[in-house]
Parts: structure tokens; sequence; C-alpha cells
């Protein structure tokens, strides 16, 4: 049978070359530490976690929580791996990292379909291939990438905007309008020139997140952020990403003295990103001065801002919901290549390109799971989401339909997970071939 090549070690490549040897499908996992390093990782270990030890909070209330149960039930190394390492961590799951890296390395080096090269891979490989590169993917590679896709369909850095819940904005504030009366997509919140002051006056104030010093970035100035611009001066903002012109408040007949407008992020319109907002403060400070706008005092936060060096592509625009490229039959990406954020998130959309390109191997179709699970709404929203400005996304309630019914935030979210769980074992039961082997229960 085909061999397959998974590109990129960690958390994303991993879990996919397990996945691919489970299927019974040979796997070249090509990895170039500990030969050439990455300015974040510290060992040669494959899955080395670079930074915080969590990989989320767990509990049936919890997005991420629905998240590690999929990935338990699909038989996640990543998950396997981390319950035998786990460390006390409150209401989340965290890993002693040295174990949790260890363990991961040791099984796919012992196991006979896998064959890891320790090599850096500069041209996207003949054949059935997974791209994994991660975060700081190698400059040959993405020199490569660029070659083949475009140089706008990647990006170096995150400078994303914070997103909302649609339900948690209260829409009796807001109006909806586009500027000059052009299509009305936007929901806007206006301001007084009070509310602007005492907002403007929290902003310079806010703290910002330190990034390390490789981080540190050289911004276009139509990414500088937020917090960044209102050090300018008063004014800038009012001329910048809170300017009212052509932005009439329909009950006034008059334009605001400062607007922030909220972007839909997704087709089922469940996200709504503030236009602008690109910011890299800590996020309790996020969500202070957020809650400070008219129209967002209970705005619930299910993305925050971030700023930081990123490699990742267009996926809206490159990739389908089964993670293969668009008009590239056998070529998937996965991690935060492919557009989402977070450990967990990337070993489980590394899950899904390897059953997938199994699938390929064995002359399968690829699948997606459903949209009522979390990775089934991850992945829909990286095929389907506003390619503009698209920024990565990570495990949160909005990315799978809401449940209805008159029930409190917590019984929904209740339900939610056990919709979804349910939906994602019935998918999982129907695959052929099976999955065969699950995680061993914590
Ligand atoms: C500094 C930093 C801190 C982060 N902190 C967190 C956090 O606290 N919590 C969280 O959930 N997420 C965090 N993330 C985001 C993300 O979840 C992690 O980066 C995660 O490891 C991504 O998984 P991945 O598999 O996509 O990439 P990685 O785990 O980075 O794996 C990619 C692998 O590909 C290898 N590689 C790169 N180029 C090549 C090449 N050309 N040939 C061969 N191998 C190559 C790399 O060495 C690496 O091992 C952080 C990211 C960064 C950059």
């Amino acid at each position: 049978m085909e061999r397959v090549n998974v590109v990129g070690g960690g958390l994303a490549g991993s879990e996919a070359a397990w996945t691919l040897a489970r299927l019974g499908v040979p796997v070249r996992l090509y990895e170039m530490r500990p030969k050439r390093m990455t300015p974040a990782h510290a060992t040669g270990h494959l899955a080395e976690i670079v930074c915080s030890n969590s990989l989320g909070g767990e509990g049936t209330a919890n997005a991420k929580g629905l998240l590690q149960a999929e990935m338990r039930l699909a038989g996640s190394l990543v998950m396997e791996a981390a319950l035998r390492a786990r460390v006390p961590a409150g209401g989340a799951l965290a890993v002693d990292r040295e174990e949790f890296s260890g363990y991961i390395t040791e099984r796919l080096s012992r196991h006979p379909r896998v064959e890891v090269v320790r090599e850096e891979v500069g041209e996207i490989p003949e054949g059935i291939t997974i791209l994994a590169t991660g975060p700081l993917t190698s400059e040959a590679l993405a020199e490569a990438l660029r070659r083949r896709f475009g140089d706008h369909f990647l990006s170096y850095y995150d400078a994303a905007s914070p997103i909302v819940l649609y339900e948690s904005i209260d829409l009796g504030k807001c109006f909806r309008a586009g500027r000059y009366g052009q299509s009305a997509d936007y929901l806007n919140c206006p301001m007084t020139e009070e509310e602007y002051r005492r907002f403007y006056e929290a902003l310079v104030a806010a703290e910002r997140h330190v990034p390390h010093e490789w981080e540190n970035l050289q911004f276009f100035e139509a990414c500088v952020p937020v917090e960044e611009l209102a050090q300018r001066g008063y004014q800038t903002l009012l001329f910048g990403p809170l300017k009212p012109v052509g932005l009439k408040d329909p009950r006034t007949g008059k334009e605001p003295f400062a607007v922030v407008q909220l972007r839909q992020e997704d087709k089922a319109g469940r996200l709504w990103s503030l236009v602008g907002f690109q910011t890299g403060l800590k996020w309790p400070e996020q969500k202070r001065l957020i809650q400070m706008i008219p129209g967002l005092e209970n705005a619930e936060i299910v993305r925050y801002g971030v700023m930081h060096r990123n490699t990742y592509l267009n996926a809206p625009r490159l990739l389908r919901e089964t993670l293969e490229f668009q008009g590239a039959e056998g070529l998937f990406a996965a991690g935060v290549l492919a557009g989402v954020e977070g450990y967990l998130e990337s070993a489980a959309t590394g899950f899904l390109a390897g059953l997938n390109a199994a699938r390929r191997a064995l002359g399968l179709s690829p699948v997606a799971p459903p949209e009522e699970s979390l990775l089934g709404g991850l992945v829909r929203y990286l095929a389907t989401a506003n390619p503009e400005g698209f920024q990565p996304m990570y495990a949160n309630w909005g990315l799978v339909p809401p449940v209805e019914g008159r029930m409190g935030k917590r019984e929904k979210r209740e339900a939610m997970y056990q919709r979804g769980l349910s939906a994602f074992a019935r998918w999982l039961q129907a695959l052929t071939p099976p999955l065969p082997a699950k995680a061993p229960a914590s």
C-alpha cells in the first residue's frame, strides 16, 4: 500500500500518523527537530508542548471538554498520553510535558508502520501527504507553500480581533447598517462622547500581553493593534476602527460620536468579530473593555484577540471540511497550518486528516464529522468562514448549532455536549473500515 507522508511531528502530525497507522496504512513522519529547532521548541520530542501545559477545561458544559471527549472516543494518542501524564489543575486537563511528549514519541517510534524521519522538508512531497508543520513552519517549506498557493493564502502572524456570540449581543442597543447606506451587513454599536471617552481612557491604561523576543512583530499599518492606535492620540480611533461617518443611527437619524462595528464571521451568523479590533491585550482586559461597549455589556467572547507570530493558510479559500485541499486530491493540512489554534484543536484536526489520508490510500472518499460535534463544527468553520481577514479558531460553543428551548446557559451547554457526543459516536460507529482500538478510560 502507498506510504503516506506526514510533514511535521507536532500535536497534529503525531495524531495524524497514529490514526493512519491504526488503519493499517504505512506512514513516513518527517520532523526536523532536533537537527533543526524552532524558536519555541526545546527538545527533539514529537508532540512537544511549547507553552502552557493545559489542554483546556474539562466538563460537560465546556466546548474544549466536548472536543476532549470526542477525541477519546476516536482513540486519540494525544488524549491517551494526556490522561497518563495528567497533573492536578482544577477543572483543566493539564499534563507533565516531558511525560506527555515522551510517551507519544515512544509509541510512534516503536510502531511498525511508522517511520520517523528526522529531516526538514523543503518541498511539498509527491503522493498522499498531510502538511502539519505548525505555527513555526520552516522558511523553506513556507516558501514552497507560497509558490504553490500564492502569497496571500499564507499568513505569518495572527492579528486577530475578538469574536462574540450573536445571542449575547443586546440588539436593542445596536443597529444594522453598512457605511453610506451600503448593504446592511454590519451590526453597529453606537457610543456617545462620554462613553467613548471612558472607553478610550480604559484602553490606553489596559495591560498588554508581553510577547517573546522572537515574536515581536512589525505591523503593517492595516493591522496595528487597537491599543497601539489609541496611544497615538484621543482622535485616532475616531478616524480608524471607531469612525462613525456614513453610519446613521435609525433611532436618532444622526451619526453617533463613535461606532464599533461587528462583522459576521460564520455562515450561520453565530460568530461576530469586532472590526479593526486586533489586539494583544491580556484577556481579562479585553473582556472588561468589550463589555464597556454599548450592546456588548453581556457579550460572551468566544475567541479573544491575539497578536503573535504564526504560519497558517487561508483555510476557507483552500480547504474542504475534510481538510483536503480543494483541487489537490490526496493533499491535506492539519493543525495550526490549517487554521486552528490550540494543542487539542491541532490534535483533533490531525486525527481527521489522518483518517481521510488513510481513506484516500484505501481508495475511499474523505469524510467529515457531523456539524453538532465540536470537531465537525470546527472543520466546517475552516471551510466556510469569511475568507476576508480569516483568523485561526479554537473550540467554542459558537461553532455548533444552538439547542432550542427554555433553559439556563449551563443546561444549554450540557445539552449541546450530549447531542454533540452522541452524534460523533454514531458517526464513528458508522465508519467503514472501522477505527480499531479505543483509548483507555481515565
Ligand atoms: C510560542 C507559542 C505558544 C503557544 N502556546 C500555546 C498554549 O499555551 N496553548 C495552546 O493550546 N496552544 C498554544 N500555541 C498554539 C498551538 O496550539 C501550538 O503551537 C501547537 O503545538 C500547534 O500544533 P501543530 O501540530 O499545528 O504544530 P507544532 O506542534 O508546532 O508541530 C509542528 C512541527 O513541525 C515541525 N516542522 C516545521 N517545519 C518543518 C519542516 N519544513 N519539515 C519538517 N518538520 C517541520 C516543527 O519542528 C514542529 O515539531 C502556541 C503557539 C506558539 C507558537
